[in-house]
């Protein structure tokens, strides 16, 4: 298929080395996919709740299921799965504005938060009115990681103070070079703000973390967790939309933000995504999985060839994502280019940098996909900055995964140096 015979051999070899790794995730799997059986089969799910929805969609069994189904997984009260929650973003700032009132301050405890984040938080300048957080006046503090990437419990506990409404956590890394925080270091943390101020609400930033381990966030304490239906949880069927998932109180407070008080859950026409958000609900600790392993080969194959690699191959990972530092911008054009040039869609084109709405630096993505922007199908991006890091995520299946890695080498021009 045109891929050079030594990065082909190349890769045959980095398989061997994953083995115990790939087995290790395929455990998970088993456990995520009974477990997301059994939340359908306990709700009674049934063909008439895929029928489509108009209007104010009062009544909407498939919606009300759907709900159902990702809370059971999630081991939260509640869960609001709509289209009508835009992206990722969308679901997150809800979640703060919903939660946070004048006054209140948000502590984010693991350093910056995604980039698009800060923006409706208010700490990215040029954004002043236009109804982030800080126009509200609720105020911000940050903690940074320790450089070990561990939690900062003596300048947490120095900023929990009376006006500490809500405690802010990113599982994944989101463009930062730590390693994912594992559910078991989330549990730890949430226990230990919650000995310090037992009313405050922590609410976890999900994104591509679902399915990845056994438990949730919300499994082990989190009030609210959040995340995009174009990532993990949507299995690469779900169209659009995003979810927040958690106890009654906060996904209730957040239903009256995303609608409106008093109509909060009751509205929202499911416009025809049920069968699409479900199928694909079911798939997601499969093709998370295909993902992983699609990451675990790039962070093998790369530093073979002495690329540094975050997280490195056999860490224990909280996301689907892999940092690769290529160390120049020309290897960020090429790297890119081979994963576009490696999709099912749009495959012919070639990836430029540009300045992305909500993002402080240019930022190249490269992906051709049936759900545009879906980053749970083979993608990668990278703001073009020191030290050009590439952040690759996705394929819906690993051997998708596997290709888009060979042909990126290939595009470097790696073959030459095997
Ligand atoms: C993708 C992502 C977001 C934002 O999601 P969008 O759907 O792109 O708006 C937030 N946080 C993290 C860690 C993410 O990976």
């Amino acid at each position: 298929m045109g891929i050079n015979k030594k990065i082909t051999s190349f890769i045959t070899e980095c398989e061997k080395q994953l083995a115990p790794v790939f087995q290790s995730y395929d455990d998970v799997l088993m456990f995520n996919q009974e477990k997301v059986l059994l939340a359908m089969q306990k709700n009674r799910l049934a063909e008439k709740h895929f029928q489509t929805t108009t209007g104010y969609g009062y009544t909407d069994e498939g919606r009300d299921i759907t709900e159902q189904i990702f809370a059971d997984v999630f081991g939260a009260q509640r869960a609001l799965v709509r289209p009508h929650i835009v992206s990722g973003t969308h679901a997150i700032s809800t979640a703060l504005f919903a939660l946070l009132r004048p006054g209140d301050t948000l502590l984010s405890i693991t350093g910056a938060p995604y980039d698009t984040i800060r923006t409706a938080i208010g700490i990215n300048g040029g954004y002043e009115g236009q109804g982030t957080l800080a126009d509200y006046n609720v105020a911000y503090k940050q903690v940074d990681l320790l450089k070990d990437g561990s939690f900062d419990l003596e300048n947490i506990k120095a900023s929990i103070d009376a006006t500490t409404k809500v405690i802010y956590i990113q599982r994944s890394t989101g463009y930062s070079m730590r390693n994912a925080l594992d559910i078991a270091s989330i549990e730890t943390i949430i226990n230990f703000v919650k000995a310090i101020k037992a009313d405050v609400l922590v609410i976890v930033d999900n994104c591509y973390g679902e399915f990845i381990e056994e438990k949730e966030p919300t499994q082990v304490g989190a009030d609210l967790i959040c995340g995009s239906l174009i990532k993990n949880p949507g299995g690469g069927i779900a169209p659009c939309g995003g979810y927040i998932a958690g106890t009654n109180h906060a996904v209730s407070l957040a239903a009256a933000r995303l609608t409106s008080p008093g109509i909060a859950f009751e509205v929202g026409a499911n416009l025809g995504v049920v069968r699409s958000y479900l199928q694909g609900f079911f798939l997601a600790p499969k093709v998370t999985n295909q993902a992983l392993k699609s990451a675990v080969l790039n962070a093998q194959a790369f530093s073979n060839l002495d690329f540094e690699v975050f997280p490195k191959a056999n860490a224990k990972r909280s996301d689907i994502i892999q940092a690769i530092v290529l160390k120049s911008r020309e290897q960020i054009l090429a790297f890119c280019k081979g994963i576009q040039a490696a999709s099912p869609v749009d495959s012919y084109v070639t990836p430029l940098p540009w300045d992305m709405p909500g993002y402080e630096s240019e930022v190249i993505m490269a992906a051709g996909n049936f759900i545009s922007g879906s980053s749970i199908e083979l993608s990668a991006d990278s703001p073009m900055k020191e030290p050009y890091t590439v952040y690759v995520q996705g394929g819906l299946t690993y051997e998708h995964g596997k290709i888009g890695t060979m042909y990126a080498m290939q595009e470097m021009g790696l073959h030459n140096i095997l």
